[in-house]
């Protein structure tokens, strides 16, 4: 039966024939896991995916959670699958044995984890939540914060949250205000508000713990006065018993997507008694939220790539069934109609979504693949080198697969005509939980500058250096591999382009413009993210050829790529040429012409 999730053949082609992503099996970090381990959690993950969390999908978009007496009710499904969840290893597997996790590659569990998320994407965000609250523990905490919090958030027993936002502090965390005093216990008293965090309370586990970022009393101000803290709902007595902390769930969110999971807006110390315990050091929460944000970034990737998936998957099964006029030479009115995915639009919207879909699947385990290397690779050079790549791919890993996936999901309503605008079928659904993923984890703007402005020109441009070499390393395989080489030369000329881009824009800072330098830093962003799907699609392409056998997932494989390379990597010098020319339309309006 056809996976109606993820295409199986596609995440198997990718990680096998593209990646090769079982050679890091080899690294000592996985000495205890075999190509079969992987296999049977990916196989398992696919099942409890299609048969557990699709079926709960719908009714959790339909009936989000409530606030009744202070706490927050959630779907009545999330009791029964929670535990499945943490059984599954949703929240542990990438995590190291030492801490009761699997120790399997980052690569194979992000691609078991698309799985889930476009099955019940709300359902797995209160693991994903909690794997990341886990973690900061994990690198950071004190062993005394290590032994009270980690074993209930990785055993599934408490859930966690990420505490950033606050009203006035959403893109600019250097505002936030949440205070932080000292006591003589060594517990901090907390207060302040903090706004829109996701399962920020629920009625599945007996305690949540915020990962907070308040100032302590006396910090500098901006991001170098940020320090992270732990704050439970429920804290622990001397005599052990788990008594309430202080942290009000004071609203919930009414949102357009992302429905099964709450949003709440919290009250710290209201009756002054919220206890926080703080992460590591003083002054340093922003930069440990940082070193977790690639991993974040990533999972914020694969949600856009599972949700434009699940939305493909859905419009390809429904242009193959419904069937709808004729095509426009066929002149006779008793002909039988055909089906929607003979007429070449349909043809062309299903072409662009798996272009999408899975150029961004391949960007987003690469990535993931990168993140394995840069933590297990044996040399440290090697470490090193992949780290500056990483952290180049993530601003690009974050924002494609959410723009690009919302328009995706946009055509996947398109392809179903007007049933797609009704509650009938859920594309209409995936639609509005896309939109999320170009907010959170920082906007599309905020990644754009964030690549521009800081990642491409680190280190005197070694971070464009690493993203070039890696781009020749793949055209050099495609070449191997005999692709077509007017593909192969596409990409590089738009290297060209892009370099000498880059360093135009580098070259405006350096005079001091570096407003000039940012002005379009968005579409910077969107033509090197074009440009590096390109290099993707090359590198599928290549896989192609490299295949003793060629079968229709080839074709269409060679289909996708070709589409790319013709229709989107071309864009790419428009883009550059207003980047360097500065084009200031927007920049130019006076305050009363809009
Ligand atoms: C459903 C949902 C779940 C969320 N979950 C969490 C959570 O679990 N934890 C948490 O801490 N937060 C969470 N957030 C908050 C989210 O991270 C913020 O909404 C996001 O960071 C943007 O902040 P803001 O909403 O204040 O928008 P603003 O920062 O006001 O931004 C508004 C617009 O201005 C642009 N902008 C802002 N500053 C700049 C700049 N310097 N340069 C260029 N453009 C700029 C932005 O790109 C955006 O388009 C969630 C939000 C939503 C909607």
């Amino acid at each position: 039966m056809k996976n109606p999730l993820l295409d199986d053949r596609d995440l198997d082609f990718q990680l096998r024939a593209v990646l090769h992503a079982d050679a890091l099996l080899t690294l000592p970090a996985f000495a205890h896991v075999s190509a079969a381990d992987l296999d049977a959690m990916l196989s398992t993950w696919r099942r409890f995916a299609r048969d557990v969390l699709l079926p709960t999908y719908r009714p959790m978009d339909e009936q989000p959670a409530v606030l009744r007496d202070g706490g927050v009710v959630c779907h009545p499904a999330m009791k029964a699958l929670w535990p499945q969840l943490v059984d599954l290893g949703a929240i542990t597997a990438s995590r190291p044995l030492g801490v009761g996790g699997q120790q399997l590659p980052l690569t194979h569990v992000t691609a078991g984890t698309l799985y889930l998320m476009a099955a019940n994407l709300s359902a797995n965000g209160f693991a994903g939540l909690t794997l990341g609250a886990g973690h900061l523990i994990e690198a950071f905490g004190s062993d005394a914060l290590k032994a009270e919090l980690l074993p209930p958030l990785y055993e599934g027993r408490w859930t966690g949250t990420m505490a950033l936002t606050e009203p006035q502090a959403g893109s600019s965390l250097a505002d936030v205000r949440t205070r932080a005093t000292p006591t003589a216990q060594g517990h901090f008293l907390v207060s302040g508000a903090k706004l829109f965090i996701s399962g920020g309370d629920n009625d599945f586990v007996e305690n949540v713990v915020h990962l907070t970022l308040a100032r302590l009393d006396g910090a500098p101000a901006g991001t170098r006065g940020i320090s992270l803290l732990a704050i439970p709902k429920k804290r622990r007595a001397a005599d052990g018993s788990l008594v309430a902390n202080d942290v009000k769930v004071t609203g919930l969110i009414h949102k357009l997507g992302w429905r099964g999971i709450p949003s709440a807006a919290l009250a710290f110390g209201e009756a002054n008694d919220c206890h926080g315990y703080l992460v590591g050091e003083a002054h340093q929460g922003l930069k440990y939220m940082f070193q977790m944000m690639n991993e974040a970034r990533i999972m914020v990737g694969a949600n856009g790539v599972a949700t434009a998936a699940v939305a493909y998957q859905q419009a390809v099964a429904y242009a193959k069934d419904r069937v709808q006029g004729r095509p426009p030479w066929a002149k006779d009115p008793a002909a039988p109609p055909v089906r929607l995915v003979e007429h070449a639009d349909v043809r062309r919207q299903l072409l662009r979504q798996k272009a999408i879909v899975e150029g961004g699947t391949a960007l987003v385990l690469r990535t993931a693949h990168l993140a394995d290397l840069a933590a297990h690779a044996a040399e440290p050079a090697q470490r090193h080198d992949t780290e500056r790549l990483l952290s180049v791919l993530t601003p690009l890993t974050k924002t494609f697969p959410a723009e690009k996936g919302f328009e995706s999901c946009a055509l996947a309503v398109q392809v179903h005509g007007g049933y797609g605008y009704s509650s009938e079928y859920p594309v209409e659904a995936w639609l509005r939980d896309q939109k999320l993923n170009t907010l959170h984890e920082g906007t599309t703007g905020i990644q754009g500058l964030d690549l521009l402005g800081r990642k491409v020109v680190a280190d005197g441009g070694e971070g464009w250096r690493a993203l070039a070499r890696a781009v020749e390393a793949g055209c050099v395989r495609a070449e191997r591999a005999s692709v077509p080489a007017e593909w192969t030369r596409g990409v590089r000329e738009i290297a060209g382009v892009l370099e000498e881009a880059t360093l135009a824009l580098a070259g405006k800072a350096l005079e001091g413009d570096v407003p000039g330098m940012l002005l379009h830093s968005a579409d910077y962003l969107d033509a090197v993210s074009t440009w590096v799907v390109a290099w993707l699609w090359l590198e599928q392409a290549a896989a192609v050829h490299e295949a003793p056998l060629r079968t229709a997932f080839h074709e269409g494989k060679l289909r996708a790529a070709q589409y790319w390379l013709a229709t989107e990597l071309p864009r790419c010098r428009q883009l550059a040429a207003l980047c360097v020319a500065g084009e200031d339309s927007y920049a130019q309006v006076p305050e009363e012409g809009w």
